[in-house]
């Protein structure tokens, strides 16, 4: 699924709890929450992780009705306007007047290669 070179930002493993693919460097797996028994290949600074995007919203479905079904689909675009991921991440169904929540967050951190190589290129 990843092009990006073991050691590089940006490169990926499969959590041994969850098995969704999470970047190499995560000393805690953020989808299962799981702590990552072996070191990491790339350095992440000390610097605390920040959230530059974090959305949050929610949807009621209207009470005078039958119940309804939702799907929820995030997608990743790069500056070309290609869709580089896409994922479907759950799906629902909400009876009349009941609610539901959603939170979209990225996370963002420095990465400093142990190998050569930089984001995004070949050598
Ligand atoms: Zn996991």
């Amino acid at each position: 699924m990843s092009s990006v070179l073991p050691g590089s930002p940006g490169a990926t493993r499969d959590c041994p709890h969850c098995r969704e693919t999470i970047l190499d460097s995560a000393a805690v797996c953020p989808a299962c929450g799981h702590y990552l028994r072996y070191g990491a290949r790339v350095d992440v600074s000390q610097e605390p992780v920040v959230t530059p995007l974090r959305i949050e919203g929610r949807i009621r479905h209207p009470a005078d009705g039958e119940p309804g079904e939702y799907t929820v689909v995030v997608s990743i675009w790069n500056d070309r306007g290609e869709e580089i991921a896409r994922k479907l991440i759950g799906v629902g169904a909400m009876n009349p007047d009941e609610q539901r929540t959603f939170t979209l967050s990225v996370e963002a951190m420095t990465a400093k290669a142990k190998g050569p190589g930089k984001v995004g290129t070949r050598h």
